[in-house]
C-alpha cells in the first residue's frame, strides 16, 4: 500500500527534465501558477488521527512531495516539520524524489546520522549531463536508501561509473507524459536495463512516456498503456536476494 503526502505545493524549473513539469501543467490548466509556493492543507498528515489512531497506517509506504521538489530553497522553513514527522512516523516509509541533491546535506536533520532508516531518497538524472552532475554527489550523501530516478529521459545515459550495488537500491526509468511530451527511445531504457544487470542492481521500467520511439519509428502511447507497455519490455531485473 501507499499514500502520497505533499507538503507544500509549487516549484522553479532547475534543468531540462522540468522543460514538461507536471505540476505547472496542471496548475495552468486550472488557470493557477505552480511558480507560486504554498504550504497544503496536508502538511500534518503524518500526525493527522483518526477514529483509531493515525490516519495513515503503520507500514504504508508514503511518497513525498511529487508536488514540489522537497529540497527546494522555498520550502527551507518548513523542511525541519517535515524531518521531525518523518522521525515521529518511523513506521512508515518516507520516499522522496529530487533534483537538487546538491542542497541535501546543508538541509539535514541534526539527527540524521547515516540517514533515516525509513526515508529513500531519489536522485533524477534525465540526460548524461545532469548524471555526471548529480551522481557523484548523491553517492557520497549519508542515505540509507538511494534509488536513481532516470525520467523523464531524454537521452542516452552511461549509468555505469554509478551503479555500485552496496550503495543503489534501484533504478528507474521512463520516458515523459502530457502534451509536448518529448520521445523517449527505447534503445535508452534498454542500456540502462542491461547496465544494471551486469551491475546487479534492481531496475524498474516504469512506464512508456507518451512518445515511444523503438527501432527508429516513433509510436504514440495512451496514458492508461504507458505502465502496461513498459511491463510487458519485460526488462525489469531484481537482483537474488542471498539467503544467509
Ligand atoms: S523539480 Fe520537479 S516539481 Fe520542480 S519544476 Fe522540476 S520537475 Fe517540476
Amino acid at each position: 500500500m501507499s499514500v502520497s503526502w505533499n507538503p507544500w505545493h509549487g516549484c522553479v524549473r532547475v534543468s531540462e527534465g522540468c522543460g514538461n513539469c507536471y505540476v505547472f501543467r496542471i496548475d495552468a490548466a486550472h488557470e493557477k501558477n505552480a511558480g507560486e509556493l504554498r504550504l497544503n492543507a496536508d502538511f500534518l498528515l503524518p500526525l493527522r488521527e483518526g477514529k483509531n489512531g493515525y490516519k495513515i497506517p503503520s507500514g504504508e509506504t508514503v511518497y513525498t512531495c511529487f508536488s514540489s521538489d522537497f529540497l527546494l530553497e522555498g520550502a527551507d522553513p518548513w523542511r525541519e516539520d517535515a524531518w521531525r514527522m518523518m522521525r515521529l512516523r518511523q513506521d512508515l516509509h518516507f520516499v522522496f524524489f529530487t533534483k537538487r541533491i546538491q542542497r541535501l546535506a546543508s538541509v539535514l536533520p541534526s539527527d540524521w546520522g547515516e540517514g533515516y532508516h525509513n526515508v529513500t531518497v531519489g536522485c533524477t538524472c534525465e540526460n548524461q549531463a545532469r548524471a555526471d552532475q548529480r551522481l557523484p554527489i548523491f553517492l557520497t550523501l549519508p542515505i540509507r536508501h538511494r534509488i536513481i530516478v532516470c525520467e523523464p529521459l531524454l537521452s542516452a545515459i552511461d549509468l555505469r561509473p554509478y551503479l555500485d550495488r552496496q550503495r543503489i537500491d534501484r533504478v528507474c526509468a521512463g520516458g515523459e507524459s502530457g502534451e509536448g511530451a518529448r520521445p523517449c527511445d527505447f534503445s535508452w531504457v534498454e542500456t540502462i536495463a542491461n547496465d544494471c544487470r551486469a551491475a546487479d542492481v534492481d531496475f524498474h521500467y516504469h512506464q512508456t512516456g507518451a512518445l515511444l520511439r523503438r527501432d527508429g519509428k516513433l509510436y504514440y502511447i495512451p496514458r492508461r498503456m504507458q505502465s502496461l507497455q513498459a511491463k510487458r519490455a519485460g526488462i525489469d531485473y531484481v537482483r537474488k536476494k542471498v539467503l544467509l
